[in-house]
This record gives structure tokens, sequence and C-alpha cells, in this order.
């Protein structure tokens, strides 16, 4: 798996953001892009780890190789001797976690909340300006949307910053208010898709989904407000037992009332966090009963709504749907298992999540030749 998470020894009190620059300084002066005053310099590579230098003083990373970190943007913790990738040059997959508290407890959650929060948009907001150009910067949570001052805040100021990024934000999509108007309609709307689970029609599902009574009607109200300030919505549903039989209904009121939405992923559970300790009467599976997934698919397609599959192998999608779906596992998380050996389709399949069981729960799974 590739490490979001490096060894370092810097001399500073406080946590600091910082790109490295993995060319040595004497070619660092022939190259005409100038250093910015957050660049850290490649000085010399040594058995006890690799110098950089800049502005900002020294740094060493330790255990990883210095051309695979070149441009990276880390987030250097002191104190602790660790650095986040916040920004991997090098990857199409980088993603800002800004709080790991939320407001939902839902039953498939990856990442189950934290009551404790410390607020890094600071850092963030320096982490992005330094991006590769034309980078798309995902943002999650826990809920990013409890803190949404600053999260409007640093995606308006970024965003006016740097005219080349652009912002996949997740967010359970139960905090906006007509009061943020004003603050959203400073956020360029092309430039940010707001990620949004909706999992049943059926209120009485999705609320027990989610852990919280009422959500379903407070998701149904601002789905509307999105609607009337035009933001970008891509909504997603995970697949599991509880609201597999229904998606068919869901993909009727997507069609019927929901038109507006930019997407809609259909996606396969990830099997870590609650999503692990509930799979067993969770995990749906789709290699055996995918007539529910197609139908509801065709049906949201036909009305000119893209639809799409996350997170599903191709070998347990029948092959006319195999082009919608898209290797979205992100790079960092991704792996292949046995039967994927010597498979056709492995270039562009999406694989597992790293930590999908051994005992993977798919009927119908191998290499395609
Ligand atoms: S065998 Fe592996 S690589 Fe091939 S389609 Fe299935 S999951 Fe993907």
């Amino acid at each position: 798996m590739i490490p979001l998470r490096i060894k370092v020894e810097a001399n500073a009190d406080q946590p600091f953001v910082v790109r490295l620059r993995s060319f040595e300084t004497a070619v660092c002066e022939q190259r005409t892009e100038q250093l910015n005053p957050f660049d850290a310099a490649l000085e010399r590579v040594g058995p006890e780890g690799a110098d950089y230098v800049g502005e900002g003083g020294p740094i060493r990373i330790l255990g990883i190789d210095p051309s695979k970190v070149d441009g990276d943007v880390l987030l250097v913790n002191p104190r602790r001797g660790t650095a986040d990738r916040l920004i991997r040059s090098s990857s199409q997959h980088n993603t800002f976690l800004v709080t790991e508290r939320c407001d939902q407890i839902c039953l498939m959650c990856s990442q189950p909340p934290k009551k404790h929060h410390v607020d890094l948009f600071p850092h963030f907001q320096t982490a992005a300006l330094l991006a590769p150009e034309g980078a798309t910067i995902g943002v999650s949570g826990g809920e990013p949307t409890l803190s949404k001052a600053q999260l409007f805040r640093f995606l308006q100021s970024v965003l006016e910053a740097r005219p080349d990024l652009s912002f996949h934000v997740l967010t359970n999509g139960q905090h906006f208010e007509e009061a943020d108007r004003d603050a959203m309609g400073h956020i360029e709307r092309g430039r940010v898709v707001w990620g949004i689970p909706l999992y049943s029609r059926d209120a009485g599902v999705h609320d027990e989904i989610v852990g919280k009574a009422g959500a379903h009607a407070r998701l149904l109200e601002n789905l509307a407000l999105m609607c009337r300030l035009g933001a970008q919505v891509e909504l997603r549903t995970v697949l599991m037992r509880p609201n597999a039989d229904g998606l068919f209904g869901l993909a009727r009121f997507i069609a019927s009332t929901l038109p507006f939405i930019r997407t809609w992923a259909v996606m396969q559970m990830e099997n870590i966090g609650y999503g692990r300790m509930n799979w067993n009467t969770l995990f749906y599976d789709s290699s055996e009963g995918f007539d529910v997934v197609g139908r509801s698919i065709d049906l949201v397609r036909s009305r000119g709504i893209d639809a799409w599959l996350y997170n599903f192998p191709l070998c347990t999608v029948p092959e006319g749907y195999r082009h919608l779906a898209p290797a979205t596992i992100s790079d960092w998380k991704r792996a292949y298992r046995e039967e994927c050996d010597g498979c056709s389709l492995k270039a562009r399949c999406g694989g597992f999540f790293e930590w999908h069981p051994a005992n993977h729960g798919y009927s119908n799974l191998g290499a395609i030749q």
C-alpha cells in the first residue's frame, strides 16, 4: 500500500506545511521554476535519510525514496516525527480529511466518527495552493459541513487564488440552509461537486442506515436547496442488503424528482470501520443479483442523468455494463487478488480495497481472458 504518512525529523514546535522538491540544490538553481517559500529542496541523501532545506528550515525524510515524494505537499507534525502527504503530486486521489466529527452513524461507515476535532483549515488552504496544475482535490470527513463557515471560506479563497483547481466534497447534506445562499454564492459552482449519499426512497430505510431520525426529510429539503443554488450534486448510494430491493424505486424517484443531479453513483461497500463490523449483514453480492442494479442504472440513464458503478470489480459486472464501472478505488488503497493474475481487464479494473476480506463474498469473480 502507498504510505500516506511518513517519518520526518524537523526542528520546529508547531505543525507546518512544506512542499518537497526532490531535485538537488544545484539543479534547482538551473531550473527556471522559482522555489516557493513553502518549498524545501533536496540537499543530500544518505543512509540516515534525505535532507531538504527551504525557507522554513531543514527537514529530514526517512524511509522513502525522495523521487517518490517529489512535489508532494506535507503537513509535518514535528513533535510526533511524522508527516501526512496531503497532496501526492503523482496521484489523482488526494483528499483532505477535514474533520472526524459526524452527526450520523452510518451502518457501513468506513471512517467511524470521533468527538475530537482540530481545525486544520489554514494548513489545508496552504496545501491546496501548492497543488499541481489542474488538480481536483477531495474534501472528506467525518462531516465537513459541521465546520461549514470555515469550509465555505476555504473553498472560496482557494478557488479565487487558483483558477485551475476544483474540489469534490463529500457531505451528508444535512447542514445546508437558505442562510448559506450568500456564502455559497461566492464559491464558483462549476468547480465544486458535492458528493451526497441517498440510500433509499423510503425514509425509514435511509434513516436506519444513517442512524439519524429525520435525516431523509432533511436531505430532500437540502437537495432542493442545492438545486435552487445551481450546485453540482453527485448522488451516492452504497448498495447493501437493506436497500438493494428498493434500488429501482430509488432510481424512479431520482429520474422523476431529482433530474438536476449531475451524477448518480451506485457503490459497492468498503470492508473497514463499521463496514467491517456489519459486513455479514450488509454486503450485497452484486455479482449474483445484478439485475436490480442494471435496471436502475438503465432507467436513470434513459432520463439523461449519468449513472455509474463505483468500486465494482469488473468481472462481477455483466459485460454490457463494464464501461460504466470506472476504477474508482484510490490508488493508495487499491489491491488485486490471486484471481486477478492474467486478467485481461486488470489495467482498467479498480480491483479491491486493500482490506477486502479473503472470503470476498462475490459468487462470480475471476480473471477475464
Ligand atoms: S479478475 Fe481482478 S482484475 Fe480482473 S476484472 Fe476481476 S477483479 Fe478486476
